[in-house]
């Protein structure tokens, strides 16, 4: 039914490299076969970028933000076409992609098709007798942008849409193993931008992603994923001396005082422990628990936990899907078994894969777990939550914060004094108070530490993909 197309230079044309599969996570079957695009299509896609941005970035602002404008309206009247190659590519949970992912994503472009219109340098200082100075703001030139599958189109609308706004050109690279909504877009990006704004590859992070960004048209890089492929950007980043935007993974911490309100704590951790198959770099997986409520807390959650219907994405009442792949799978396990094997650590729910032809694992529930152990400084990346008591405000801030990673955090109590002096003490990006997970497109998203740096979404990305200059006149 699908072409599978790339995008270079307004064609949209088949890849010539090697032929990947692409599964549905949740029956473990084959849904496509895609060409890998060839070396000389990426060096093509990065010519045409290179080619397009002298005229991109001088299109009026207000034509940029009417594309963006029509891309998001297509997308909102596509969305439930969308929202079913999405869950089957990544098997997770129709009604909740179409719910959540699908406005979220159109509303990232809508959100940067106004924000650019009130980008604006500053003016004008006179710091010089007879001269005033003014600060233009510039886009970088041809961004590589290279997307993750565990939220692929919104993944690529976070990238797309600020880098375009600011007026760069892209050539966008989502995941092998999700690209399917992705390559549906390259017919809308054909239709409502000029040829070369917007290129999209496809392929693995060896074959593309590698020659992509170390290419030395290439201006700027921005990558979600995980620490590892980080490090690759950074080392090929180095060389051309580009401009970066890393957002890796995360453990968020989720501290619970005494005088939270234990069953808005369950309820939202049983969503946000757990939404995505907890494959998000925000998942409350990490869990500090006040001894005073410990107990109680630990058994409520179990019991919520327990309840949460595991299936595939169009079953009636679906909460949760698989894991992403099969080796993802066996990695989750892994995890889960190496703590288990930990005489303090208890399994109060879940702990095994659960049943299904794809690669499911079931809600888990880990207590009694040490700030030194694996599942407390690990990224596991599943349907996993640790719970770990604690007595002092102090030590919990800084078990909070004894991590390599620096995304986003939550704080539960009723006490505001306590959750403003926590927020402020914390070191992380986010920082939720008697909630998690919330985002919305007018504020930024992005992390401290190994979660890299650079935000997306808000005002705050489209200075990332802008470059300030200076201009300065003489009277
Ligand atoms: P990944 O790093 O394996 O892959 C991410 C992308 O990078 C893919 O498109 C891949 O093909 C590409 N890639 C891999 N190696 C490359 C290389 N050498 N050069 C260029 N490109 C390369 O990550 P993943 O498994 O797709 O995603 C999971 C990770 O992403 C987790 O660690 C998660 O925490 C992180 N993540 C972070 C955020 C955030 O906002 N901070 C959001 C989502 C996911």
């Amino acid at each position: 039914m699908y072409e599978h197309t790339l995008l270079i230079g307004g064609e949209r044309v088949a890849g010539t490299g090697e032929t990947q599969p692409v599964y549905n996570p949740a029956t473990g079957q084959e849904i496509a076969r895609i060409a890998e695009a060839g070396p000389e299509q990426i060096d093509a896609a990065v010519a045409a970028a290179q080619a397009a941005f002298p005229a991109w970035r001088q299109t009026q602002v207000k034509a940029r933000a009417e594309a963006l404008l029509a891309l998001a309206n297509r997308i909102e009247n596509h969305a439930e076409e969308l929202a079913r190659l999405e869950s089957d590519n990544c098997g997770k949970p129709y009604a909740a992609v179409l719910a959540d992912e699908m406005p979220a994503i159109a509303d990232t472009f809508r959100f940067f098709a106004g924000a650019c219109r009130t980008q604006h340098g500053q003016a004008a200082g006179e710091y010089l007798a007879g001269h005033t100075s003014m600060i233009r703001r510039d886009p970088v030139g041809v961004v590589a942008s290279i997307a993750p599958w565990n939220y692929p189109l919104m993944m690529a609308a976070w990238k797309l849409a600020p880098a375009l706004a600011a007026g760069n050109t892209v050539v966008l690279k989502p995941s092998e193993q999700t690209p399917l909504t992705t390559l549906r877009l390259c017919q809308w990006l054909a239709e409502l931008f000029p040829p070369g704004v917007v290129n999209v590859v496809y392929g693995r992070g060896a074959t593309v992603g590698a020659p992509l960004i170390g290419d030395a048209r290439v201006r700027m890089v921005s990558v979600t994923g995980s620490v590892a492929t980080g490090r690759h950007v950074l080392a090929a980043a180095q060389n051309g001396v580009k401009r970066t935007h890393l957002e890796l993974g995360g453990k968020a911490p989720v501290i619970v005082y005494d005088d939270a309100d234990l069953a808005a704590v369950v309820d939202g951790i049983r969503t946000f422990g757990f939404y995505n198959a907890g494959q998000d770099c925000t998942a409350a997986c990490r869990l500090y628990v006040h001894e005073k409520v410990y107990e109680r807390l630990a058994a409520d959650l179990a019991s919520a936990v327990s309840t949460i219907k595991v299936g595939t994405q169009h079953e009636a009442g679906v909460e949760m899907g698989p894991v992403i792949t099969r080796e993802h799978l066996a990695r989750v396990e892994a995890h889960v078994e190496r703590a288990r094997a930990q005489p303090h650590i208890e399994c109060l729910t879940g702990g095994n894969r659960a049943s299904g032809s794809g690669w499911f694992f079931q809600p888990t529930v880990l207590a009694g777990a040490h700030q030194s152990d694996e599942i407390v400084r690990r990224e596991v990346f599943g349907p996993v939550i640790s719970l770990t008591p604690f007595g002092d405000n102090d030590d919990v801030i800084a078990w909070a914060n004894d991590s390599d990673y620096g995304l986003a955090s939550s704080v539960w109590t009723q006490n505001i004094g306590r959750a403003m002096d926590a927020s402020a003490r914390l070191e992380y990006g986010c920082t939720w108070v008697n909630t998690h997970f919330m985002l919305v497109s007018e504020m930024p998203h992005g992390g401290l530490k190994q979660s890299g740096y650079g935000k997306d979404m808000s005002v705050y990305a489209l200075e990332d993909y802008s470059v300030a200059r200076h201009v300065m006149i003489r009277h």
